[in-house]
C-alpha cells in the first residue's frame, strides 16, 4: 500500500502523531461530530455564500440569514442530527455563533472585500508522484496585486507563541497555490472568530522551497510507515481532544500499569 493522496490536516496529524494520522487516514475510523464542527462547518458555509452577494448586499442581517438558512439545511443532515439535547441548547448554540459572525465583521468590512476564490478545491502534484489534496478557505488578489490566503477558525485562538503550528496547513496551501498560479502569494492569515484574533505571516518563496522539501519528507516518512505499519503514537496535549484515546495503545498501557 502506497500514499495516493495527502491532505495538509492528515499531514498536521501525522506530524502530530502517526498514530492519529492511522486512525483518521487509514483506519477511517468514524468520529463523532461536535457542537463545535457544526458551527464550523456552518460558518464557513454563510461566510463561502456572502461573497455570492453583491458588496451592498453583504450586511450582518444577511450574514446572519445566511448563517440560519446553512443550518436549517445542515441540521436534518445525518452528521449533524440529534446534536442538541434541547431546543433551548441549540438556541444557545445558535446565538453563540451569530456572535463570532458578528465579531468576523469587526476584522473586515465583507463589502469591500472581493475574493479571488473561496472553498476551492485543489488537487496539485508537487512530483509525479506526490499529491496534495485540500479545501483552501479564501484566496485574495489585493488592490496592490498581492495575493493574501485566508482561513477562518471558528475555535479559540491560541496564545501568539504557540499559533505557528497552525500556520503549517497555510504554507501548504501557500506552496499549492504558487505551483497552479506560479506566483508566490505574500501573507497567509488565520481568522479566529472567537476573540477575534487575526494572525499573519508574510511568505518568502524560499519559506515554500522548504515547505516542498518538507512534505517530500514527510510524504517519504508516511510511505515507510505503510510499509511497515509502524504508526507509533505520540501522546501530548492533543490527547486530551482525541477522539481515539479510548483505543489508542498509549493510553491502554497506562491504563494496564495504573491497574
Ligand atoms: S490519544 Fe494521543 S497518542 Fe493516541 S492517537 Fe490520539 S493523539 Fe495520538
Amino acid at each position: 500500500m502506497a500514499l495516493e493522496t495527502l491532505s495538509p490536516s492528515r499531514a498536521g496529524d501525522f506530524k502530530a502523531c502517526p498514530q492519529l494520522f492511522r486512525f483518521r487516514a487509514i483506519d477511517r475510523l468514524p468520529e463523532p461530530t461536535t457542537v463545535y464542527q457544526a458551527r464550523g462547518t456552518t460558518a464557513h458555509l454563510a461566510l463561502q455564500r456572502l461573497y455570492d452577494l453583491t458588496p451592498a448586499e453583504r450586511t450582518p442581517e444577511r450574514l446572519y440569514d445566511l448563517f440560519r438558512e446553512a443550518w436549517s439545511e445542515l441540521r436534518g443532515t445525518e452528521e449533524f442530527a440529534e446534536l442538541f439535547g434541547s431546543v433551548e441548547e441549540e438556541r444557545e448554540w445558535g446565538l453563540e455563533s451569530l456572535a463570532l459572525l458578528a465579531n468576523y465583521l469587526l476584522i473586515e468590512d465583507p463589502s469591500l472585500v472581493e475574493p479571488l476564490e473561496r472553498e476551492l478545491d485543489m488537487l496539485e502534484a508537487i512530483d509525479d508522484d506526490i499529491v496534495i489534496r485540500g479545501i483552501l478557505d479564501r484566496i485574495d488578489r489585493l488592490p496592490d496585486g498581492r495575493l493574501i490566503i485566508t482561513d477562518y477558525k471558528t475555535g479559540k485562538a491560541p496564545p501568539e507563541p504557540y499559533a505557528l503550528p497552525a500556520f503549517f496547513a497555510l504554507k501548504i496551501y501557500a506552496l499549492l497555490i504558487r505551483r497552479r498560479l506560479g506566483e508566490t502569494p505574500a501573507e497567509v492569515r488565520l481568522i479566529y472568530l472567537n476573540g477575534p484574533t487575526v494572525y499573519r505571516i508574510p511568505i518568502e518563496a524560499s519559506q515554500l522551497d522548504a515547505m516542498e522539501r518538507q512534505l517530500r519528507a514527510l510524504w517519504n516518512r508516511i510511505n515507510r510507515s505503510l510499509e511497515q505499519n509502524y504508526f507509533p503514537p505520540r501522546p501530548s496535549r492533543l490527547c486530551d481532544y482525541c477522539s481515539f484515546r479510548d483505543r489508542c495503545p498509549a493510553w491502554a498501557t497506562v491504563e494496564v500499569m495504573a491497574g
